[in-house]
């Protein structure tokens, strides 16, 4: 399966930023608490960074308050507004490679997707929202009476924002983007496993002219940092990214403290359909990046693989080679597809749900353990025979472990496919049209992606049905989440 998971490559990059970045200075926890950054390849301490609690996240909401409130970013023009998400995003462009190796230190991913993949489409995605920065604008409306009435489209104040660890940079685009680009200020709340890429960024931002206040960034823990972010009675919107249960959480906190709305992208447990007409060798590719990819550490990963019945057989034991195939290995080296899980947690509890699937009786095809001795590396594993009423086939696993279940009928598997709690994706792989035309609206999830998977336009709205979220991010949607409507009504006539 695997390259050598020891003799790693020493990153050649230092680790600048540790501090908050509160009003546009690094400053050091209120109280003067730091907590351990690590390499995920062996858990070894890689830093150690300003721990946020809620007098952080106070002094934080305070001068994103003050730079709305007095500032001047939702005043500018939104022309000059635009410049500084354009000028940000050249300088992340010139600082591609060194935020790329920062992100697959602090989170293992393989260095070529961070600076291939990832760091571009960061970019990306600042250029999109630049963009719309000076097309926002509200609507006259024909009314009846003598009345002129017009809606104003205004920012909605201070956005708290609480992301995972999955995709570092990627998450921090999807959430600060569209904020800024409407005249909205930030604090931001890091995942506890990967706040240095954030900070890296945020300083880059103030560079290209970001007025101070504008972007805070905290590091921190949940319950403490991230908690006092979503109670707090002075953020107007949440905006939040991770798991169904914590996803709950800080649902009711909002809810109990201002009231403020809150955007929720959570779990998922996606279904990818491989009909019998389909190209099997590149249904079991494609199958194997919908699933694979990024250590299995995706909520919209392709997690539960339906397979024809008459392809079964032959889609099985060629995904069955492709896992054996894949290489896993120091994610700094060349060719390396797979590099470790995140941290000892999210090991221990890929592994508990591996035994739980050979407990309930799927078939372990092959893998099921982990690589090395060192570090969260686990081998590509996979599950045939698997029954939609296994644990397995129910949770979201987020990691390396696939799942392949048979079907018969159309109407069957789309039954089935839409017997879960979640919603945020499926896949469909499929020559017929008909198929495809069908499938797309039958399926309960926020994106189809057909004969394709993961792409991550940043035109292209991302979000859950069900208990997969609420709300949409990317694309014209996003905007709607970071603006208020005004209506204003005046007389025609004088009164
Ligand atoms: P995971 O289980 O994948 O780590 P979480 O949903 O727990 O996912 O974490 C996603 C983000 O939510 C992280 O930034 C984390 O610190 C934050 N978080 C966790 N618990 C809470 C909480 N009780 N209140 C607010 N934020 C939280």
């Amino acid at each position: 399966t695997s390259a050598a998971v020891e003799d790693l490559i020493t990153p050649q990059v230092p680790i600048r930023y540790t501090q908050h970045l509160i009003n546009g200075r690094f400053v050091d926890a209120a109280s003067g608490k730091t907590f351990p950054a690590y390499d995920p390849r062996t858990g070894e301490v890689i830093a150690n960074v300003a721990e946020g609690d809620a007098e952080d996240i106070n002094r934080a909401v305070s001068a994103a308050r003050k730079a709305f409130d007095e500032g001047p970013w939702p005043k500018m023009s939104a022309y000059e507004r635009s410049r500084i998400l354009l000028r940000f995003a050249d300088l992340v462009e010139k600082h591609n490679d060194e935020l790329a190796a920062l992100e697959t230190w602090n989170n293992g991913k393989p260095y070529e997707q961070a600076a291939k993949s990832e760091v571009p489409l960061f970019v990306r995605l600042f250029h999109y929202y630049a963009g719309w920065a000076d097309k926002i604008h509200g609507l006259t409306v024909p009314a009846d009476g003598d009345y002129h009435v017009q809606t104003l489209h205004e920012p909605v104040g201070v956005a708290g924002q609480i992301i995972p660890w999955n995709f570092p940079l990627i998450m921090f685009a999807w959430k600060v983007g569209p904020a800024l680009a409407c005249g909205n200020t930030i604090v931001l709340k890091t995942a506890e496993q990967t706040p240095l890429t954030a900070l890296f960024v945020a300083k880059l931002f103030h560079e290209a002219g970001l007025p101070e206040g504008v972007l805070n960034v905290v590091s921190g823990y949940g319950p403490t940092a991230g908690a006092a972010l979503a109670s707090h009675m002075d953020v107007d919107k949440l905006a939040f990214t991770g798991s169904t249960d914590t996803g709950k959480v800080v649902l009711e906190l909002a809810a109990r403290s201002n009231l403020k709305p809150v955007t929720l992208e959570l779990g998922g447990k996606s279904p990818f359909i491989v009909f019998d007409d389909a190209d099997v060798d590149k249904a079991v590719e494609l199958a194997h990046f919908a699933l694979f990819f990024n250590q299995g550490q995706c909520c919209c990963a392709g997690s539960r693989t339906f397979v024809h019945e008459r392809v079964y057989d032959e889609f099985l034991e060629k995904s069955k080679k492709r896992a054996l195939r894949r290489v896993v290995g120091d994610p700094f080296k060349k060719g390396v597809e797979q590099g470790p899980q995140i941290d000892g947690e999210q090991f221990e509890k890929v592994l508990g749900y591996i035994k739980s699937g050979i407990e309930s009786n799927a078939t372990l095809e092959c893998g099921g353990d982990r690589l090395g001795s060192k570090g969260f590396f686990i081998q590509p594993t996979v599950f045939s025979n698997v029954q939609d009423d296994m644990l397995i086939a129910q949770d979201e696993i987020f990691g390396p472990v696939q799942s392949i279940l048979k079907f018969k009928d159309t109407d069957e598997v789309i039954e089935r496919a839409n017997r879960t709690r979640y919603g945020l994706a499926a896949g469909v792989f499929t020559k017929n049209v008909d198929t495809a035309n069908k499938l797309m609206r039958a399926l309960r999830a926020g994106t189809v992606w057909i004969n394709c998977f993961d792409v991550f336009d940043a035109a292209i709205p991302f979000g859950g049905y069900k208990m997969s979220g609420i709300g949409r991010e990317k694309g014209i949607y996003s905007l709607h989440n970071y603006l208020q409507v005004k209506a204003v009504v005046t007389p025609l006539k004088n009164p």
